[in-house]
Order: C-alpha cells, then sequence, then structure tokens
C-alpha cells in the first residue's frame, strides 16, 4: 500500500502517530478529517498541502466550537474561501448526495454534486464510492458513478474502515454502544450492519470493483496530489518584542549575562564557556524566543510574588538558571545542558515549571493576556481506557448489571487476564462461562483505547501563527475552557512546543512557612542563603529518617530506604530523590547501589576511566546524564550523541538502532585504548541501564525543594506545620498522620475554637491552633460570616452564637461536639441540648429577642475523653488529643502487642505482635502481589510486609480494616525494621469512625 488516508470525524486526534507510524513503515501519510455539515451530511477532506492543513484546522475548529461538546457541525458558508489547498471526496453513505441517491432523489444529487464543484472548483471535488457488501451498495456506487460521468466530476473506490481485520468488529460495536451511551442489543441502525468495515488491501479492494477497476486506480491520483509536509517551525514561537536595535537572540545574551553577574560572583571563565556554549545552541536550533517567552512568564511570577521554579531536564542549562528559570547551579552540581537539548536530538524540548497552587492560575491568565487566545491553549491528554473504566464501560455495553460492575471494578489491581478473572470471581464466583470469558477479552482488546480528551495539568501552548491555523481546536469538558486535539506527547513530534505551567503544592506550603515564620518570630528567611546545603542537622534528620512532609523523600518507600542510603550531602538527597522511582528500580540499579552504600559491596568501575563519571553514585550508572558521559569518556560521542544513544537505548529499544551506535561506540573505546572486549562490557552496561536511568537535573531541581522543606521543619516546626495543614491535600499523609507527628515534635496543637480558630490553621501563643476549614460540613461562606461577625466582638454564649452567624444546626453541633464551645466552660452534651431548645424555638418562629433556653436547668455528664477522641476523627478527621491507640495501650499489653518504640530491642526473627491505626496500605507493581502497610500507635510508626498467601488468606481485614491486630516476625534490614506478617487477628470492623484517615493503594 503506498498512501494511506486517515480520516477521523471532525478532527486529526490521530494525525500524529499516524504519520509517524505510516512514515516508519514507509506508507505516504494523507491527513485529512470527515467533516460532519449542517444536515448530519458527512465530507471527507484531504489536505494536500500546508495551506488546505491551515484550512482544515480553522474548519474543524468552526465547527467544533460552534455547537456542543461532542456534537460538532460546519455550516456550509464557512466553506467559502476555506476550500484552497483541500480536497472534497463526497463522502460515505451519509454523504449529502449520497443521501439524495439513496432516496430516490436525482435532481436533488445533481443539484448538490455542482454546489460541490463550484465550492471546491474542478479538480478538488471527487464522488466517492464505497461497497461493504451493505444492500444498496450497489445501486448507490453505480448511481454515484453514473451522476459523476454525467457532470464530468472524477470518482474514486474508498474503503469506510473503522478497524484494521473482522475479529475487531465486536470491539468497534462496543465502542459504538460506549458511545452513544445505549446497550450492544440496543443500538439497531447504529451498529454496522457487517464485518466488511476493515482495512483493505490494494487487491481486495480491486476485487469489490471487478466493474470499475478505475475507481480504485484513481485513489493514487488523489495521493499524488496531497503533498503535505507539516513543518511549523517558522510559525511556532511568537517573536519576542525586544529592545529596538537587538535581536532576540542579542537580547537574550545580554539578559543571560546581566543574569550571570548576580549569580556567580566572580563569573568565572567556565561559566562564561558554558554560557557561550549554550547559547550557540539555542541560536542554532532557533529557540531564542522561547526562552525569552518562558523568562518572561517567570518574570511576572516574581513580579508578583508567586512562587516559580523549573524542573525536569531544563535545570542542567546554565542559561535557564541565570535567567531565573530554574534554581539550582547546574556547574556547582554537575549537570548536563545536553541531556536537555542539543542539535544532534532534532526535537525540541520544553520546559516545566512549577508554581504555588494559587500563583498558577494568575500566570496562566498572564499567558492569555500577553499572547492573546489566538495564540495560547491548553494542551490536552488523551485519557484511555484503563481496567477499571474498561470493566465499566464494557460491562455496561454488554448489560451487566452496574453495581456488580462497580464491585469488580473496585477490587481489579493490575491488567491482565488473571487480573480480571481474579476479580470478577472475587465479586461474582464462577467466570467460566461465556459472557464473562467476551467480557474480559474485550476487557483486554480495549485496553489503552482512546477514552476522551482532558485537559492537561499544565500544558499550554503559545504559537506564532494563530492557533487555528496550526491545530484544531475544540471545547474541553470544564466550561470555557479550549483545548488542541493533539496529545501532549505528541506536540514535539509535531515540531511545535508546549509549556508546561504546573502547580506544585510544596511551593505554596514553602511560601506560607517563611510568612509565618517571619510574622511570629520576626525572622527574615532567605532561603537562597542555604547554599551549599550542608547542614548536619537536616542530613541527621533525614537518616533517622524523621521526613513527614519533607518534599519527595516522605513516602513509605523513602522511609524504608533512607536509614541504609544516610545522606550526607545534597549529592546524596539527589540520589535518594532518584532512587526511589519505577525506573531504577525495574533497572535493578537500586539494589547495587544501597549495597556499596552500607559497605555490603566493593564500589568498581566500569572502567578507570569512568571513575569520575560514576563517583557520586559508587560506580552504578543511575542517572540518565551519566550515560551520555560514559559515551563521551569511552565512545567518544559528543554529549549530544549521547543524548540520542540514550533515547534509543530507553525508546521501544530498536535492536538494529543499538548495533549501529555499538558498532561506533567501540571504535572510539579502541581509540581511547579499551580492548574490544572491554568496549563492548561498558556498552552492555549501558544498555541495561541506559533505558532505566532518572534525569539527574530533575532530581537535583527537587532535591533543592526537599532541603528547603527540612530545613523548616527541623528549625521553624511550628510554623511548618500550620502551613502544612493549610495546604492539604498534598503529599504522602492524610492531616492526622501529619498532627500525630507534629505531637511528636513538640508542637502543641489546639483544637478549633469559636473565639481563636480562623479558617486556616493559625499560630496562637506559640501553638498551632487548627482552622475551622477543618470541621466537616462548615462551608466557605458560614466561615466567612463567623469571622466577621466576631470581628465585632468575641461570642459569649451558644445562643449568641447561633443568632449571630446563623450556622446550619449540623455545622453548629459538629463544632460543639470538637470542643469548639469548650472555652464558654459548658459540658458538650449541655450545649448540644440547648441547640436543640433554640432551634425548636426557631422553628415555632419566635422572635429572638423573647427566646428562653427552659433546658439550661437540665447537666449531663460530659463526654468521655474515649468519646471525644472518637467524635475528633469523625468530624475533624483528626485529633489534637491523645493518640487513639493509647486507649487500646493496656490491653494491648496483656496480649503482648510491642508498641513501634520498643520494636527496636527485637532480634530479626522473633515472633512478634503489632497494632495501630493503618495510615498507608499499598500494593506497587513492582512487588509481585506483595502488600505494604503502614502502623500508626502513640508512638511512632510500624512497616508490615505482608506477602502473598497471607493476603489471600485475609483478603478484606489486609484490604479494609483500619485498626488491624497482626501477629509476625521481626525482619531486621540493615537499620531498617519491619514486621512480616504471619496471621491477622482481630475480624474485619466496619467502624465508620476509623475508616477516613488511611491512604489506601495510591
Ligand atoms: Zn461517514
Amino acid at each position: 500500500m503506498p498512501a494511506l488516508a486517515l480520516t477521523d470525524h471532525d478532527g486529526l486526534y490521530g494525525m500524529v502517530k499516524f504519520i509517524i507510524a505510516a512514515r516508519e513503515t514507509g506508507i505516504k501519510p494523507i491527513i485529512g478529517a470527515e467533516l460532519t455539515l449542517d444536515g448530519g451530511y458527512h465530507l471527507t477532506l484531504l489536505a494536500q498541502n500546508q495551506t488546505g492543513y491551515s484550512n482544515l484546522c480553522r474548519l474543524i475548529t468552526r465547527a467544533q466550537l460552534d455547537h456542543e461538546k461532542g456534537d460538532p457541525s460546519l455550516a456550509w458558508r464557512y466553506l467559502d474561501g476555506h476550500t484552497d489547498g483541500l480536497l472534497a471526496l463526497s463522502g460515505c453513505h451519509r454523504g449529502e448526495i449520497a443521501q439524495h441517491l439513496i432516496h430516490r432523489d436525482t435532481k436533488g444529487a445533481m443539484e448538490a454534486a455542482q454546489r460541490y464543484l463550484r465550492v471546491f472548483g474542478p479538480g478538488g471535488f471527487w464522488i466517492e464510492v464505497q461497497r461493504h457488501l451493505v444492500g444498496y451498495d450497489n445501486r448507490l456506487s453505480n448511481d454515484l458513478i453514473v451522476l459523476a460521468k454525467e457532470l464530468g466530476i472524477g470518482y474514486v473506490a474508498t474503503n469506510n474502515v473503522h478497524y484494521t481485520a473482522p475479529k475487531s468488529r465486536p470491539l468497534q460495536d462496543v465502542l459504538t454502544s460506549i458511545k452513544h451511551n445505549t446497550p450492544l442489543d440496543e443500538l439497531g441502525d447504529l451498529r454496522r450492519p457487517n464485518s466488511e468495515f476493515y482495512l483493505k488491501s490494494v487487491e481486495e479492494m480491486l476485487d469489490l470493483f471487478p466493474d470499475h477497476p478505475e475507481a480504485v486506480a484513481n485513489s493514487s491520483r488523489i495521493a499524488e496530489q496531497c503533498q503535505l509536509d507539516l513543518n511549523f517551525t517558522e510559525h511556532r514561537l511568537p517573536e519576542f518584542p525586544v529592545p529596538t536595535g537587538l535581536s532576540a537572540f542579542e537580547y537574550l545574551r545580554w539578559l543571560c549575562y546581566e543574569g550571570a553577574r548576580r549569580k556567580y560572583q566572580p563569573v568565572s571563565r567556565r561559566v562564561i564557556d558554558q554560557l557561550e556554549h549554550e547559547l550557540s545552541v539555542i541560536h542554532r536550533v532557533g529557540l531564542e524566543d522561547y526562552f525569552l517567552l518562558v523568562w518572561d512568564i517567570c518574570r511576572y511570577a516574581q513580579e508578583r510574588d508567586i512562587p516559580a521554579q523549573g524542573r525536569g531536564s531544563a535545570a542542567g542549562s546554565v542559561v535557564a538558571y541565570v535567567l531565573d528559570i530554574t534554581r539550582v547551579d547546574p556547574i556547582e552540581h554537575d549537570l548536563l545542558f545536553e541531556r536537555f537539548l542539543s542539535e544532534e536530538r532534532g526535537t525540541i524540548p520544553d520546559i516545566d515549571i512549577d508554581f504555588s497552587r494559587e500563583g498558577r492560575e494568575e500566570v496562566i491568565q498572564y499567558v492569555y493576556r500577553r499572547y492573546g487566545e489566538d495564540h495560547a491553549a491548553m494542551v490536552c491528554t488523551v485519557i484511555t481506557f484503563q481496567a477499571r473504566s474498561a470493566i465499566r464501560e464494557v460491562g455496561k455495553a454488554l448489560g451487566f448489571p452496574p453495581d456488580l460492575l462497580d464491585r469488580i471494578a473496585k477490587s481489579v489491581y493490575g491488567f491482565d487476564t488473571e487480573a480480571l478473572s481474579r476479580a470478577m470471581t472475587n465479586a461474582r464466583g464462577r467466570v467460566e462461562a461465556l459472557p464473562w470469558q467476551h467480557l474480559i477479552s474485550l476487557c483486554e482488546q480495549i485496553w489503552d483505547y482512546p477514552r476522551h480528551l482532558s485537559v492537561h495539568v499544565g500544558g499550554m501552548i503559545i504559537t506564532g501563527s494563530p492557533l487555528v491555523e496550526v491545530i484544531p481546536l475544540e471545547r474541553a469538558r470544564k466550561e470555557g475552557i479550549v483545548v488542541i486535539q493533539v496529545d501532549k506527547d505528541d506536540i514535539a513530534d509535531l515540531g511545535l512546543i508546549k509549556t508546561d505551567l504546573l502547580s506544585l503544592a510544596t511551593l505554596s506550603l514553602v511560601k506560607e512557612a517563611v510568612e509565618l515564620v517571619e510574622e511570629t518570630e520576626g525572622v527574615s528567611l532567605d532561603l537562597d542563603s542555604l547554599t551549599p546545603f550542608d547542614d548536619p542537622g537536616i542530613y541527621e534528620m533525614m537518616c533517622e529518617p524523621d521526613t513527614i512532609g519533607l518534599f519527595q523523600v516522605e513516602s513509605r518507600a523513602q522511609i524504608q530506604m533512607l536509614p541504609k542510603m544516610q545522606p550526607r550531602e545534597f549529592s546524596d538527597i539527589v540520589v535518594e530523590v532518584a532512587i526511589v522511582r519505577p525506573g531504577p528500580i525495574q533497572g535493578k540499579m537500586v539494589h547495587p547501589y544501597l549495597q556499596r552504600r552500607q559497605g555490603f559491596e566493593k564500589v568498581t568501575y566500569p572502567h578507570p576511566k569512568l571513575e569520575p563519571v560514576l563517583k557520586d553514585t559508587l560506580g552504578v550508572i543511575i542517572f540518565q546524564e551519566q550515560v551520555l558521559k560514559v559515551a563521551s569518556v569511552i565512545g567518544g560521542f559528543t554529549p549530544g550523541e549521547g543524548e540520542l544513544l540514550r533515547r534509543a537505548m530507553s525508546r521501544k529499544r530498536s535492536y538494529e538502532d543499538i548495533e549501529k551506535l555499538r558498532t561506533r561506540f567501540v571504535r572510539g573505546a579502541m581509540r581511547n585504548g579499551l580492548s574490544v572486549t572491554q568496549a563492548n562490557q561498558v556498552f552492555d552496561q549501558l544498555a541495561a541501564f541506559g533505558g532505566y536511568g532518572f534525569c539527574k537535573s530533575h532530581a537535583a531541581a527537587f532535591a533543592r525543594t526537599t532541603y528547603e522543606t527540612a530545613y523548616l521543619k527541623l528549625y521553624h516546626p511550628l510554623a511548618f506545620y500550620t502551613a502544612l495543614l493549610n495546604n492539604q491535600p498534598m503529599g504522602f499523609y492524610a492531616p492526622c498522620v501529619i498532627v500525630e507527628d507534629a505531637k511528636r515534635h513538640g508542637v502543641t496543637v489546639l483544637s478549633v475554637d469559636i473565639n481563636g480558630s480562623h479558617g486556616r490553621c493559625t499560630i496562637e501563643n506559640g501553638a498551632l491552633r487548627l482552622g475551622l476549614e477543618y470541621v466537616d460540613g462548615i462551608g466557605e461562606v458560614a466561615l466567612k460570616t463567623l469571622e466577621r461577625e466576631r470581628e465585632q466582638g468575641s461570642y459569649s454564649s451558644l445562643r449568641e452564637f447561633c443568632e449571630r452567624t446563623r450556622l446550619a444546626t449540623p455545622a453548629i453541633e459538629n463544632l460543639i461536639m470538637v470542643g469548639a464551645f469548650d472555652s464558654l466552660g459548658i459540658p458538650r452534651r449541655d450545649l448540644l441540648w440547648q441547640l436543640g431548645e433554640i432551634k425548636k424555638n426557631r422553628d415555632t418562629k419566635q422572635k429572638a429577642l423573647s427566646l428562653t433556653v427552659p433546658g439550661e436547668a437540665v447537666s449531663f455528664e460530659d463526654l468521655t475523653p474515649w468519646e471525644k477522641t472518637g467524635l475528633d476523627y469523625l468530624v475533624l478527621g483528626l485529633t489534637t488529643g491523645p493518640h487513639i491507640a493509647t486507649y487500646y495501650r493496656e490491653m494491648w499489653r496483656k496480649i503482648g502487642v510491642v508498641a513501634s518504640k520498643d520494636l527496636d530491642h527485637l532480634q530479626d526473627g522473633q515472633k512478634v505482635r503489632v497494632a495501630g491505626f493503618v495510615i498507608v496500605r499499598q500494593q506497587p507493581s513492582t512487588a509481585k502481589g506483595h502488600i505494604f502497610i503502614s502502623l500508626e500507635d502513640e508512638f511512632g510508626h510500624i512497616n508490615v510486609i505482608v506477602r502473598p498467601h497471607v493476603v489471600k488468606r485475609y483478603h478484606k481485614i489486609v484490604r479494609r480494616e483500619p485498626f488491624p491486630l497482626i501477629e509476625g516476625r521481626v525482619v531486621v534490614d540493615g537499620k531498617v525494621r519491619n514486621v512480616l506478617a504471619e496471621r491477622f487477628l482481630n475480624r474485619l470492623r466496619t467502624s465508620q469512625l476509623l475508616k477516613s484517615a488511611s491512604h489506601d493503594f495510591r
């Protein structure tokens, strides 16, 4: 097949992947779309050249934006003036002409055909004929050809492809059913009548048109007329306005030296050399405007006091550093520019910037204002079918009961036949019957199929030419947002550049903590002065490990790693951030590194020359940048070629590409004095690790933030925890875990109080006062009223509070139950009684002034501490009082339960009983069916490992019990102690109270 056209309905969704796949297989890709015209008619448009492509984008955008989401339709008049460079085909049987013919209206068909001919011009319009062994096929195609001949229009045989092979028809039916939200057996005409809508070879097409071989041949004439070679280099970026007399490059250069003088004192030869090198690459690939654009965004953020910092590979660039886009010095931390940008690479990288949560939206609005909505849009992500969505949607199409599907979907972990049938067996029992097998098979087939477009978290595209000439736009599900039709990952392949403007809650946390320190301690913190990040106290804390609330190093897996890792300097944090990732774990680099780190294994290097390159990581290749350096030191590659090698190793691993590079590498290595065997050995190691490494620049950018959060936690815990609680949800733990951690660090946490608490948590006389936002059931409006009223004077009674705030009764009840009125000195039960009386009076519409509370005489016993703790969890999701485990301690002691603090005294293999509040449950895909549980008691945490056979035996308790009692054995792993669970001693309890706190399976 020499050429193939992709014509999605009203969109170019598959275009980029199609172009790439077609090129790889040597097929000429033709870009087009099947547009829906007003009246519901279909029309196929193909782009002949760049002008045609731009027109196609405009037309699709028009059709999409003129109507509701998912219901595009183009008004005929828009075709006028936008048909240059487009070839039109009359469409499938739903084309206007075909429809007239099907309804035996020859006159109408002729008129329509003449109208199309006028709009698209002679040669620009073709009659399309299709045969799919459907009833009307032969008559319709013959009628169409007669009409074409009569009007002197060319005609062409096409194929209405909806799947590649006949066997995929059931899947297509299911997709149709999902699209129309109608069960399969009610689809009727919406379902295609047979299995003929598959991709056919030239021979098969000729067989279908024995009477009109010329119709088949004409398709290659059309293919010849389409000579589109998409190239946006000229238009991909807006020209950045620069001072008169300067070019963009000169201006960028000037800004860089300005920045360098601020950041480096003195500006060394090395800095100048690196700057000049980077600038020359930037100039040659034509990215001056891009750097200026990003610089401008960061400059705006700085002006508005919005925290902003670049992440990702861009952190390897000195230009980005001196322009204040990134915050880690690439020279000091040995980061590599070529991982980010090199001439050899061919594709354009993008720069990702994190902003504080509140600041990000402001920055996006700035971009819209600065470049106009015609030139800036949000990028979309194509959401694909995953296990749960597949089960729900496919099952629904097949007519399975929704509640059953829901149960299956909730219990599925992983995505293969086994995982699916396991989930179904759990929910249903036997699944051998045909319908179940059918469901499993379809779910597998649909896996990773595009499902819908979603707005990407922060990706923006900003173009020089108007966006509608570059890429079609459509509505997002979210009201008022317009997205481009190309997936975020496809943008670079198209030669366009996106900028990720992301939100990072940690930046909000750091900003708020610094402000709180200034307000309450009168200390003005300059986090930039923390360099060179060498405070031993901070490393001590990380080794402990005492990292709850710290950026990137607080997770269960990180906490397991830290005691073995024993970070002592900044580069160790960089490794720590990089190493607990799927890549390095799959690449099996973590184990050898830790063995060496703990001194169990000797540090060796693949070759003595590599010692300087791999010294920081003890001879193990962990960072992507190291692949580039090894390639350069041993194989004599330029860093840019090294990046090509790394990409070849990480992508689909084309054997041929890698072998070609091997030959070059070995040749270079021999020039460097290595033997063939040595060279091959080093290359094999590279190939084994190369694809799994982590980007050091990215890890370093994050590590700096890790250090800053650690600094705040260590020296300003009160401000740190206050800010941490105010920026939830973020990080790895629920607020209740953070509060317990705060208590263990000597922070006094005060519960909510109607006269003391604000909406957010505050610092009150050296203690953390919990904010009213934590009380369930109090909305924003109520909070504002409460605070505004209090400015007029404190509340002195419940009645007064009710009258002044007019809060809903359940909200007031909640406030009473968590002790927000305790400062009035009345027991909570009495207050609840009073509230009931007040409400009764209010309901009988008595005047507030004459309101009496007969119940004032009634007196109840106060709540017990246990009841108070329970209510705290229920209403606040945390407690400022004693940990819930304290109430069990006595009972636990009797049955031999060991507290977390005493676990350290036990020996490896010793039998042990533990218990506590589950704060984390995890089942990492790399853990082969193991489940990890973190328990919390009043002293700290206990990590429990549950092996698959134990998971199986105590399935529900393991997955759901909030307060398990576990018997097992101590496992000592270096400085880490875990408990290997053997038995779960309690039954599952379905207590409301304890349900919400654990972060299960995130
Ligand atoms: Zn159609």
